[in-house]
C-alpha cells in the first residue's frame, strides 16, 4: 500500500515512521508513505497557505487555494486513490474502517492545520475521518495514528498474524485478558486453565472471556456482537465457573 501525506509539517513524522514496528514496515516496503509539504503550492514569495476568517474571529483559515491544488495535482499522479480530510468533523476511525481500507493500493491523506480548512476545499475529500470527539492541532497526529493502524493489517508488519487477529476489535470484542510469566504475583495468581496445555479449553476460556471483558466494559460495542451458539455456549460456561 502506498500512503501520501500531505502536511505543513513533514518533518513532524520522522521519529515515529523511523522505529520498531512501523519503521521496519516502511523498511521492507510493506508500506510506502510520501510526506508532502502543501507550503511548496503556498502563494507568492512567501508561499502563503493561510488567511484570516471572513466575518472576523481568530485564528487563520487554510485557503483553499493552494490546497485544492496540491490535492489535484496528486489525484492526477499514480494509482487512483480516495482523498482523506483528516478533521474532527469527519465519520470516527475504526478497526472496521481500516480493515475496508486495507485492501486500497494507496489512500491520500491531507493534515488541517490552524483553525482548519476553508469549507470550499471539502468538495476534493471522498471521506472526512476523525480520530474522535476532541480537538488536535493539527491533522498530523490523526496521519501517524492512521498509518500505524493500517500498518498491523498489512501483511508481513506484524510476524504472527493471529496477534493481529486477536486484538481488540479486530472481529468485534475486546481482546481476552492476558498473562506471562511469573504466575504468582503480590499474592495474585493465573487462571489454572492457561497451565493445563488444553489448547482447546484456553481457547474457549479467551473466548468467554473476551465477551464478558466487552460485556463488562463496552456494553455498547457488546450489543452490537452478533454472537453464534457456540460463542454463547463458551459464555454461559464461564459465568457458571
Ligand atoms: N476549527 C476546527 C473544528 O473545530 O472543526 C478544528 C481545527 S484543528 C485546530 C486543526 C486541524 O487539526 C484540523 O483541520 C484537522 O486536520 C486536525 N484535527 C483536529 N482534531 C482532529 C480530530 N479529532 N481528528 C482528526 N483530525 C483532527
Amino acid at each position: 500500500m502506498e500512503i501520501d501525506i500531505l502536511t505543513l509539517i513533514p518533518g513532524a513524522f520522522q521519529g515515529v515512521f523511523s522505529e520498531s514496528i512501523l519503521g521496519n514496515a516502511l523498511k521492507q516496503g510493506i508500506l510506502k508513505v510520501n510526506l508532502i509539504s502543501f507550503r511548496e503550492y503556498g502563494e507568492g514569495k512567501h508561499r502563503v497557505v493561510d488567511d484570516a476568517a471572513f466575518g472576523g474571529g481568530p485564528g487563520m483559515i487554510l485557503k483553499p487555494g493552494p490546497l485544492t491544488t496540491a490535492i489535484r495535482d496528486i489525484r492526477n499522479t499514480g494509482k487512483a486513490a480516495p482523498i482523506v480530510g483528516l478533521t474532527p468533523q469527519g465519520v470516527k476511525l475504526t478497526q472496521n474502517l481500516l480493515r475496508e481500507m486495507s485492501h486500497m493500493p494507496r489512500i491520500v491523506l491531507v493534515c488541517g492545520r490552524y483553525e482548519g480548512f476553508d469549507e470550499r476545499i471539502r468538495r476534493e475529500f471522498d471521506l472526512e475521518i476523525s480520530l474522535g470527539d476532541y480537538v488536535l492541532s493539527g491533522g498530523e497526529i490523526a496521519a501517524m495514528v492512521f498509518v500505524d493502524a493500517m500498518a498491523r493489517l498489512l501483511p508481513g508488519t506484524v510476524g504472527d498474524k493471529a496477534s493481529v487477529e486477536q486484538d481488540s476489535f479486530y472481529d468485534g470484542p475486546l481482546d481476552h485478558p492476558q498473562y506471562t510469566r511469573p504466575s504468582e504475583w503480590e499474592g495474585l495468581s493465573t487462571p489454572q486453565v492457561l497451565a493445563e496445555g488444553n489448547h482447546s479449553k484456553i481457547s474457549n476460556w479467551r473466548k468467554a472471556q473476551g465477551l464478558l471483558k466487552t460485556a463488562v466494559r463496552r456494553p455498547d460495542l457488546f450489543c452490537r456482537l452478533n454472537l453464534g451458539g457456540k460463542e454463547k455456549e463458551h459464555l454461559r460456561d464461564c459465568l457458571v465457573e
